[in-house]
């Protein structure tokens, strides 16, 4: 995409570009590849909360960057080209605007700072076995005690609960009228005695995934978001939050790149694989489509910088933003070919086989799941189909 950038845009770019190549180091590059992964993120994280950058997409009042669309583009392609991750979203980009969106003073004062500063590492307590795209079907039940609510049940596929101090969880609090009239938004503390974290190994051979079991844990009532019972509406929120930073433009523009560097060394019969026609085609459908998916991630950057919240429209986002993904890592496969067995402590890592087939197989297996959460693309496509389109 041809931006042009204003002076003060530009000047920001370097200022973005120096902080990056200062504070990213190589230690902390591979600390976060390590068993110290979470300390390693929460430190960066921290480097991010000390410049004040940590929430570009809050408002200023709760510590927002008060960026432009532009700004936030630049910094995003920026952090993407350096190769670094995006930060752990549940609480910067999920919990963090429910708690200023409908939070009370008390939950504002107390969580918003502490969630800039990376004090509590969040998880996402939504998911149930029989309560994933029908969401509002589910069954973990929270009920009064005095001033507490007692929660049974058991939440799945929660992202980094073995690391996390606080979960948000959505649970049923009343069995009256449609079912998503009965559900609360609560915020519970992990060490809360009755919650247990079980493993879940993914196709990637890693654990970030878990089940997590409520045997009668106490919450106070003064940890529900908005009102008892409207939990559903704070869910929603939530979601659309989760899915406009999903698309992840910048990031596959980076694979992108990577594969054009890997594909000017793979020789296939006497030539570069790049020199190929029929690999350029596949590579110029991809770059048409991520520059279209661009531009709509900026139009949905520019409507949140004006103060709005985003709105149904993410869903387009989210589908595809995340076909890209799935069609960049696939691509990156069929270049690192036999490579993609190879382990980054093998071999030279000069070769094509080291680092980028390692991280082909990687992210090719983990991104299967990019279709399936933040809500499944299937059901984006009814979400649009009803909200956008008007259909029913
Ligand atoms: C890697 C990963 C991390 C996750 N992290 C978290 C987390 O941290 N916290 C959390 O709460 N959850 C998390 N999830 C769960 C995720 O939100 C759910 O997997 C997702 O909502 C889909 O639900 P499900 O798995 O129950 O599938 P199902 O809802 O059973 O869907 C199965 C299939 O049916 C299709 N389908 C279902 N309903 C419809 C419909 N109405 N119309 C058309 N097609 C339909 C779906 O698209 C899908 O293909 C994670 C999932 C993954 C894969």
């Amino acid at each position: 995409m041809d931006i042009a950038f204003s002076a003060e845009d530009l000047a920001f770019r370097e200022d973005v570009r120096t902080f990056f190549a200062e504070q990213f180091s190589p230690e902390l590059q591979t600390r976060m590849r390590s068993n110290d992964f979470k300390a390693a993120i929460v430190d960066w994280q921290k480097k991010l909360y000390d410049r004040g950058w940590i929430a570009p997409n809050w408002p200023v009042e709760f510590g927002g960057t008060g960026w432009t669309a532009t700004q936030k583009y630049i910094y995003e392609t920026e952090r993407s080209e350096a190769g670094i991750p995006p930060t752990i979203p549940f609480g910067l980009s999920m919990v963090g605007p429910v708690i200023y969106q409908f939070g009370n003073q008390e939950q504002k004062d107390y969580f918003l700072p502490r969630v800039l500063k990376s004090e509590d590492w969040w998880c996402q307590g939504y998911s149930e076995p029989g309560a994933g795209s029908d969401l509002a079907a589910l069954k973990t039940k929270a009920e009064r005690d005095g001033d507490d609510f007692i929660i049974n049940g058991a939440k799945i596929w929660t992202t980094y609960a073995q690391y996390a101090d606080w979960i948000f969880v959505l649970v049923r609090t009343s069995n009256e009228g449609k079912k998503q009239e009965g559900i609360t938004f609560l915020l519970c503390e992990m060490k809360s005695e009755g919650i247990k974290v079980n493993p879940i190994i993914s196709i990637d051979n890693e654990h970030s995934l878990n089940e997590v079991e409520f045997n009668n844990v106490r919450v106070p009532v003064k940890n529900v978001v908005g009102e008892i019972n409207a939990g559903w509406t704070v869910a929603k929120a939530l979601l659309a939050h989760e899915r406009t930073s999903i698309a992840d433009v910048a990031q596959s523009k980076r694979t992108i790149r990577q594969i054009k560097e890997a594909a000017a060394k793979e020789i296939n019969g006497g030539k570069a694989l790049l020199d190929d026609p029929s690999f350029q085609g596949r590579i110029a459908d991809i770059e048409i489509e991520l520059m279209a998916l661009e531009f709509t991630e900026l139009r949905t950057l520019a409507a949140m910088s004006a103060g709005g919240f985003p709105g149904p429209e993410s869903s387009l986002l989210k589908i595809k933003g995340t076909e890209l993904q799935q069609a960049t890592q696939a691509l990156r496969m069929e270049v690192a070919a036999h490579y993609q067995g190879v382990l980054p402590t093998d071999l030279d890592p000069e070769q094509l086989g080291h680092d980028f087939g390692s991280e082909a197989r990687r992210s090719f297996m983990y991104g299967r799941a990019s279709t399936i959460y933040g809500g499944s693309n299937e059901v984006q496509k009814n979400i649009i189909s009803k909200f956008v389109l008007g259909l029913e």
